[in-house]
């Protein structure tokens, strides 16, 4: 995920014309920016770049996922179906709206599994949160089949996969919002940010008001006399990551989508042939942003062998297996309520009543496809690991 790999002159020039003006702030200070709205032309170039009517700039992934939740009314007492492959950010921000996170089952996609999704579905479901894992897509023409049959929002946590496709269409455009993160491992960064994209003016218009403390943005009014329709936050994103996620979008598909799917082909030809070595099921590999080589070794032998012979060459890989970030069956903070407020919340009422309980061992099928599961991670240069993985597959 090397976005940061290219940070350099582009980056730099975008953020100097910012200090030049020394406008930080995305809103006001109208006579002093000289017309530069960095945060505003990074929201009009990547809405253009997804295809979308709307994108609106966060201060993270994990905010841009809150402000969707927020901008489609969830609170206590809903359900929000994810998966139990993903980042902790995903339930974080569910438990964190007061809402109640249900995990699905992933399949060999590494992503949602549509027909456990359906199985999870409760008359308290609102929105399904499918998250494209490792830099391709979940099924999201059965998942949106199914959200509609069950008329449930989708919002689509795309943090690990900007940039990538569906048969054409940009993921994250698919569901009633989709979210972006650009912190340090992500395709693109800014540092930290995240982003939102949607067709939905009035869930866009709702979704800018949240993440500004309910501004309403009357263009004819001062900020300070601007009105409120409701109670919000701030999640805003400031000028300086705006002018650097203008540099970097500009080189997603120029440069690093371009690199990664050039580095992951020559790896994935090393490793074919390999009657061990399965390689994950990718619903439409045209669309991958090729950021993460992911493998299934079924044999848990050959799998300690591969890590070891991959580790004495000193090359890079993740084993989802032991992964305490990602895996639902490591998520020991979550099985064992571990909050930081007094009385447990979200976990529990103030009575002390439990609203919801996880075990760890409740998703039998994600935990055994990630226990034979490893991935490599593709960065734009990585010419010399190549040629260790290179040396290295002749002892597999
Ligand atoms: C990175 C990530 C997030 C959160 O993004 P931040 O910008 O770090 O808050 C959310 N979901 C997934 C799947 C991620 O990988």
């Amino acid at each position: 995920m090397p976005g940061y790999e290219t940070i350099g002159e582009e980056e730099r020039r975008e953020v100097l014309e910012i200090l030049s003006k020394k406008v930080l702030f995305r809103y006001e200070f109208h006579s002093e920016r000289g017309g530069v709205y960095k945060v505003e032309q990074f929201e009009e170039e990547f809405a253009r770049y997804c295809g979308t009517r709307f994108a609106l700039a966060v201060s993270s992934g994990t905010a841009a996922l809150k402000v969707a939740l927020a901008s489609l009314g969830i609170g206590p007492g809903d359900e929000v179906v994810t998966q139990g492959f993903t980042f902790v950010a995903t339930w974080e921000a569910i438990l964190d709206m007061g809402a109640i996170p249900v995990f699905s089952e992933i399949d060999e996609t590494l992503c949602m599994d549509p027909d456990d999704l359906e199985k999870r579905i409760s008359p308290n479901t609102k929105v399904i949160m499918p998250v494209h894992m490792c830099g391709a897509q979940a099924r999201i023409d059965k998942i949106m089949e199914i959200a509609k049959r069950h008329n449930l929002y989708v919002i689509e946590d795309t943090a690990q996969a900007c940039g990538g496709r569906f048969r054409g269409k940009t993921l994250g455009s698919f569901g009633d919002v989709g979210t972006f993160s650009f912190d340090s491992v992500k395709t693109i960064t800014t540092g930290e940010g995240g982003m939102l994209i949607t067709d939905d003016e009035s869930l866009y218009i709702k979704a800018s008001q949240y993440h500004d403390h309910g501004h309403d943005h009357n263009p004819e009014l001062p900020r300070g006399l601007e009105g409120r329709d409701f109670i919000g936050f701030n999640f805003r994103m400031m000028e300086l990551q705006g002018a650097i996620g203008i540099a970097q979008l500009r080189k997603l598909d120029s440069i690093i989508l371009k690199r990664q799917r050039k580095n992951k082909k020559i790896i994935k030809e090393l490793l074919s042939g390999k009657d061990l070595i399965r390689f994950r099921h990718i619903p439409d590999p045209e669309g991958d942003t090729a950021t993460f080589l992911s493998i299934f070794i079924d044999n848990e032998d050959e799998l300690k062998r591969f890590k070891d012979i991959m580790g004495s060459y000193n090359i890079p890989i993740i084993y989802w297996g032991e992964n305490l970030w990602h895996n639902f069956s490591h998520w020991e903070h979550l099985h064992g309520q571990k909050s930081i407020q007094r009385y447990g919340y979200p976990f529990k009422d103030r009575d002390g009543s439990l609203r919801m309980r996880y075990h760890s061992d409740e998703l039998p099928k994600t935990s055994e496809i990630l226990s034979r599961c490893i991935s490599i991670p593709i960065s734009i240069y990585m010419d010399e690991t190549i040629e260790k993985i290179r040396e290295a597959v002749t002892r597999l």
